[in-house]
């Protein structure tokens, strides 16, 4: 289909489409190329109609969140990116002991909040950068405990653009991982406990404290690279295998933790690739262990 033909597939959305986007700025990593179109719905209708029109010609359809699990590649996005940043989509109400959260709403002010509010369950996940709908994708969390933990439900879209809802026990997450197939997260129900807002203040700055000493937070990056194999940690195989500080491009592994990659000025997603393609090589002739992506290349 020609380029022509393919930007009269949202005729009447020019609001919230714009063509050839530069991604860059919305990841954490701060690389890659254009999406060949960026949509911005405001509300849940004007979602659905995208993701009708998407399924109907055959366009595929990811959504973005922070960017911050993410390495665009320095070629772009084919097909539409979507980002829901719209007010509608970024709503945060709290309904006794539980929260119902926007999958735009942003993960770090939720969690500081709860903390206010004196509502335990998601202090664990305090310095995890991205949105609600991230989060639950990617069942955020780390040493202190997972996102999946707190969620109840979930609201989600099809490739129909039918909204519907999955509970647990339908629901499960496991690590960095869930069962929604569903292309769309639209809000997350959180089942919260009422506890002492110092006491949840005092857990917070201990995940803090442990993330700023074995991180490298004031740099470019998309957190871990690489998923812990069962029972292994994937930062200590890069480690053993002589890669930390290893460099490629304007990549390197960082020095603080082997398991990030980070971006300095001039970097290019393909100097990011390369380095990720070295590590699995070192690690596998190592260990004979085969590295999984945490992160995700689009
Ligand atoms: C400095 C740093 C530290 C980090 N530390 C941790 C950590 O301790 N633990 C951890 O688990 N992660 C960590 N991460 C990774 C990242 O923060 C999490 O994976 C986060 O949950 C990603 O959220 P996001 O909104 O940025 O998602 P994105 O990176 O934008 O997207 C990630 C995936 O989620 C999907 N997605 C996003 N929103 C939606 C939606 N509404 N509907 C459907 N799919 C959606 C995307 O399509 C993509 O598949 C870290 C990252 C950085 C940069």
């Amino acid at each position: 289909m020609s380029g022509k033909l393919r930007t009269n597939i949202f005729s009447g959305l020019e609001q919230i489409v714009e063509k050839d986007y530069s991604l860059s700025e919305k990841t954490w990593f701060g690389l890659g190329g254009k999406a060949e179109f960026f949509i911005q719905p405001q509300t849940v209708e004007q979602l659905a109609d995208v993701v009708r029109r998407c399924s109907e010609n055959n366009i595929s359809l990811r959504v973005l969140g922070y960017g911050s699990n993410l390495l665009i590649r320095d070629e772009g996005v084919k097909g539409v990116v979507i980002k829901l940043d719209g007010e509608e989509f970024c709503k945060v109400e709290q309904k006794e002991h539980s929260i119902i959260a926007g999958a735009g709403a942003d993960l770090s002010k939720l969690v500081l909040d709860c903390v206010r509010k004196g509502l335990g369950g998601i202090e664990s996940l305090a310095g995890i950068p991205g949105s609600i709908g991230g989060a639950v994708r990617m069942n955020a969390g780390g040493n202190f405990g997972d996102f999946g933990s707190a969620v109840e439900s979930v609201t989600l879209m099809d490739n129909e653009g039918k909204v519907f809802e999955k509970s647990k026990p339908e629901l499960s997450f496991d690590y960095r991982q869930t069962n929604i197939t569903a292309k769309i997260i639209l809000a997350a129900k959180l089942k919260m406990i009422e506890a002492d807002p110092q006491q949840l203040l005092r857990s917070v700055k201990e995940v803090w404290i442990y993330k700023k000493n074995t991180q490298p937070l004031n740099m470019k990056s998309a957190g871990c690279v690489f998923k812990n194999p069962r029972g292994m940690s994937a930062g200590a195989m890069i480690d053993r295998s002589g890669l930390k500080g290893s460099k490629i491009g304007g990549a390197s592994v960082s020095e603080k933790h082997a398991n990030f990659i980070v971006a300095e000025k001039g970097c290019k997603s393909s100097d990011v690739i390369t380095l990720i393609d070295l590590i699995k090589k070192k690690v596998k002739d190592k260990f004979d262990v085969s590295l999984e992506l945490e992160i995700e290349i689009w």
